[in-house]
Parts: structure tokens; sequence; C-alpha cells
């Protein structure tokens, strides 16, 4: 077996791009840092729309060749966070991209919403029992924002840790993505009198269907210093993020917090020592041995 790092963290998300636009910075920060980042994409985003005028044809409905294009681009963007070991869940192509809630491609034979829980959840135990990480990043019961396969990626991470608690090897912790209230109140205040306004028509944060009272959170991790190689990963999307999204208006505004500092709920485990008003941990290994003898001990003793 090759040696691992003593710190590995999982990822686990729905489609490619996910990975940059939510937690790239995070990725990038502790990959560079020497930790084990191992992403589990769930999809190949066969579904999604495409922004490339000359690529427009690969779409679902026409060519459908948009999923094989954007492992291609994913490839990019995690050479662009420094992230060596991404994977698709089952192989790319097990599972289909289910388009929004509702719609007939909810029903796809090889949509993943739609997908066995415990088949799935048994694929990504595979990745869990090979790479034994301590930590964990999946969406909340909501999916961050409500697509069915954010949901169903956050269904079976959760039913994958129960999977791997009965054997004894359940990672410590597992944190959800969030943005705090505070954060999105900043975001909507600065933008109202701008003609580029993301918020446009929205009166509050709590018409979004996001945003995480600010005790809640239990970590901000703050990767300003990766905020160029997040930027990077997500124009490796071209096909969904287009060159002149308000995205990046916005990182060029809020300089480096707004691409660099991501933020995350506990759902399992227990919370490390933090600072400020609401202890939020500034390491999603706080608390964590990960050297401790009979951790590594137990890491060398596994399958792989
Ligand atoms: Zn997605």
């Amino acid at each position: 077996m090759t040696t691992l790092p003593d710190r590995r963290l999982l990822l686990v998300h729905a489609h490619p791009d996910d990975e940059s636009i939510g937690t790239g910075s995070t990725m990038a920060h502790y990959a560079a840092d020497g930790a084990h980042v191992t992403l589990v994409t769930c999809t190949l985003g066969e579904e999604g729309e495409i922004h490339l005028p000359e690529l427009a044809q690969l779409a679902a409905a026409e060519a459908d060749q948009l999923g094989g294009f954007r492992i291609g681009e994913l490839a990019a963007a995690c050479a662009a966070l420094g992230v060596t070991d991404h994977r698709f869940l089952g192989g790319a192509g097990r599972y289909r991209d289910s388009g929004m809630m509702g719609m007939v491609t909810n029903e796809h034979p090889r949509a993943f919403w739609a997908a066995d829980l415990d088949e799935a959840a048994g694929q990504l135990l595979e990745v869990i029992r090979e790479v034994r990480p301590q930590v964990v990043v999946t969406y909340d019961p909501n999916g961050f924002y409500g697509h069915p396969d954010h949901i169903q990626a956050h269904r079976v991470t959760m039913r994958a840790h129960e999977l791997a608690d009965a054997e004894g090897i359940a990672p410590d912790k597992v944190y959800w993505t969030a943005l705090p209230r505070s954060v999105l109140d900043a975001g909507m205040s600065h933008f109202t009198e701008s003609s580029d306004n993301p918020f446009a028509g929205i009166e509050s944060v709590d018409d979004l269907p996001f945003g995480t009272p600010d005790d809640q959170i239990a970590a901000r991790i703050d990767a300003t210093e990766q905020h160029a190689a997040k930027e990077a990963a997500m124009r490796a999307h071209g096909t969904q993020i287009p060159a002149t999204s308000w995205l990046y208006a916005i990182a060029g505004n809020f300089g480096a917090e707004f691409m660099g500092v991501e933020y995350f709920t506990l759902a399992v485990g227990e919370k490390g020592p933090g600072t400020g008003r609401y202890g939020w941990e500034d390491d999603l290994f706080a608390g964590i041995d990960a050297a401790a003898p009979t951790r590594v001990a137990a890491a060398m003793a596994g399958p792989r």
C-alpha cells in the first residue's frame, strides 16, 4: 500500500464545477498544505447549460456529449487546485445528472436522483475504505440549494458514513457547506446600488434557499492565499461559468476574501477549538490527532 499523508480530506460533490465554486479554496489550501485531498463527483453534469456557443451542440438534447467534455474541464480544475485524487462515483458515467427538480430527466434510468441509496453509498464506502479520510465534506439535507443531485449527494454521503461507522472506520467529522447570513447580508447591501446585482429582486436573506445563522457555523476556512487557484479552477469550467459571470465581478470587487474564505457547518463529530464570537474553527482537522499512532496503524492495515 502507498502511504498517504496523515491528514485526509474527502469531498463529495454532485457535478463537475461544484467542487470549485463551493470548496475550491479549501481544497487548494489543504492540498498545498500536504493533506491528501480526494474529490468524488457523483455525475458528469450532462444536463448543464452550455455557455460556449461553439460547443452548444454538445447539449443533452443534441449530441449529448457535454458529460464527456466536462471530464476534461474537471481534470483541468483539479490541476488548478493541486488536487490529484479525483474520481467519479461508481466510475465515470455510472450516474447521470438528474437535471432540475421535477424535470423528466429525474426519471432517466441512470439519473443520480433515482440511484439506489445503498448501492451508491457502497461505492462511496469503497473510497472511504481505501483513503480513510478523517474529514468528509458534502452538502446539507437541502443540497445547499435544492438541486436533486445535491440532495442525493448528501444522502449518499451520510449513508456511507453510517456504513463506515458499522465497520469501525467512520471519518471523525462530516461538514456541510454553508454561507453565514452575515456574509450574505453584507453582500446584499453591497450590491443594492449595483447594475450587476446578483441578488436583484430579492428583498431579504430569508428569501434565499441558503444562508445559515452565524452561530450555527462551525468552521471558517481562510484560504485567501488560494483565491487565484479557485478562480483558475472555475475558469476551467468554461461551458458552465461564462467569462463574464458576476462571480468574477464580485471577486474583483471584494478581493481575495470572496473567493478565498469558505464556511461549513458540522454535522457529525466534535467541534475542535475555535476563535471569535462563535468559536469558529479555522481548520477542518481541528481537534483531530491525525498522526496518532493507533490511527496510522489502522490506516496501514487498510485493504489497499
Ligand atoms: Zn451542482
